[in-house]
């Protein structure tokens, strides 16, 4: 069994567990991991409501544009 080069299919696997959980799932380009949190196709710019934030009292982390 050969696993060579399988980031592609582990990156297409989790976008598609990201989908069907009903995310945008865009991945966070550069810093820290993250991945956006708001609907698919939504407006405006991708956020991840779960990874970087500062304080509880955060409602969303990582905000980023979108390209
Ligand atoms: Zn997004």
């Amino acid at each position: 069994m050969t696993r060579q080069q399988n980031t592609t299919d582990d990156e297409q696997a989790s976008l598609a567990a990201g989908r069907a959980a009903g995310y945008c799932w865009a991945q966070r380009p550069e810093g820290p991991p993250g991945r956006c949190t708001r609907r698919p196709d939504h407006d405006g710019d991708h956020m991840d409501h779960y990874a970087g934030r500062r304080s509880v009292t955060d409602v969303v982390g990582y905000r980023w544009p979108q390209r």
